[in-house]
């Protein structure tokens, strides 16, 4: 970073910062009537609407040792927008406000509306506004985002019944692998700045934890093949804690199949070196960001021919329990420790 141009944002003001940031936006969707530059955005839906945010905090969520700028303004977008695809909806707007200190010089702000922009371009989303101000100290960033469906299509929490099939996309654990290799190599180098940071070999995993990708694909799939899925949530704090959520709310119990859960090679590796054992990572891991969901019986062949959706399990009475079936063939209760409980593991 050292050789790179430094401009002051008080040297523009805020109103230069925002042209700077929010220049050559484009509009993609016939919704958004009208976007950046007035007191408010004008959009337009005949479909129902779905509107999440979320907020990063700098030190809390994310940690600018380790963290490009470009990929925590990609990051910042696609969480939210795996939110909107976990309603089974289609995001088409975001809001982006950001907090920000004079440590940030205007080049910094640019790197993280690189990344902020990529994802809207990826993913056919629209820029249409967001606040600016100046914080004490660290970045924070919060981003809305607001999607759209028919009503009848939108999938909650709670209406997962006994009888439905358990399915997850993608594979699970890897984000959690990632933090843990950056945290690591953060420490080697605190402790010695000259020494070599050993993150190749790593790709897969530390990628999965600076640069998600929400699954719109799977959002497209269940459109083309005319499935709702009876309840989903998307994966943010690891399988135990979405899986509980979907079950307690929907009044449920459920069977998890250890051998099932899908987990990458270089996860599963990489758990093994730290003495973790490979489906903790999985169950306690948090930001996957894939979908796991439930769906009828009769849409199983559907869920069965994707080849990056996993059937890993069954809802059951509510009596049941919510139960991992393991290796061994025996049943444990899953609980939820979210990764604070798997870090006293490690
Ligand atoms: P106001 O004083 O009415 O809040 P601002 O000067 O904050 O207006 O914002 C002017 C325009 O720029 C608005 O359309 C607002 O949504 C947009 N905007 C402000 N900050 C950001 C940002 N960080 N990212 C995207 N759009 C922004
Ligand atoms: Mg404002």
């Amino acid at each position: 970073m050292e050789n790179v141009k430094r401009t002051e944002i008080s040297s523009i003001g805020e109103f230069g910062l925002i042209d700077r940031l929010t220049s050559n936006n484009l509009l993609l969707n016939t919704s958004s009537i009208k976007g950046i530059g007035d007191d408010a955005a004008v959009i337009k839906s005949e479909k129902h609407q779905v509107v999440t945010t979320d907020i990063l905090v700098e030190g809390i969520h994310f940690d600018l040792v380790y963290t490009p700028l470009k990929h925590l303004g990609y990051k910042s977008v696609v969480v939210n927008l795996s939110d909107v695809y976990a309603m089974n909806a289609l995001p088409k707007q975001i809001l982006v406000s950001i907090a920000i200190s004079n440590r940030f010089s205007v080049e910094a702000i640019e790197e993280i509306y690189d990344g902020i922009k990529l994802a809207c371009e990826k993913y056919g989303v629209d820029l249409i506004g967001g606040d600016t101000t100046a914080s004490n100290k660290g970045l924070i960033i919060n981003v809305v985002a607001i999607g759209e469906q028919d009503i009848e299509k939108i999938v909650y929490r709670n209406k997962a019944k006994e009888g439905d099939i358990l399915c997850v996309s993608g594979d699970l654990g890897g984000a959690y692998m990632g933090l843990t290799m950056l945290q690591r190599e953060k420490q080697v180098y605190l402790n010695a700045p000259t020494a070599d940071i050993k993150l190749e070999g790593n790709d897969y995993i530390v990628g999965r934890q600076l640069k998600p990708e929400a699954r719109k694909d799977i959002i497209e799939y269940f459109a083309q093949e005319n499935v709702v899925p009876t309840s989903m949530i998307d994966v943010s704090d690891g399988l135990s804690s979405e899986l509980l959520h979907i079950c307690r709310q929907s009044n449920v119990g459920c069977q998890l199949n250890e051998v099932e859960v899908p987990i990458a090679n270089e996860t599963y590796d990489k758990a093994l070196e730290f003495h973790i054992d490979p489906i903790n990572c999985a169950l306690s891991g948090g930001e996957d960001y894939e979908l796991l969901f439930t769906i009828d019986k009769k849409d199983l062949l559907k869920a069965q021919q994707h080849p990056d959706i996993s059937i890993i399990g069954e809802i059951l009475d509510v009596n049941l329990g919510v139960k991992l079936f393991t290796k061994g063939g025996n049943y444990h209760d899953i609980i939820s420790l979210g990764w604070d409980g798997l870090k006293d593991e490690a």
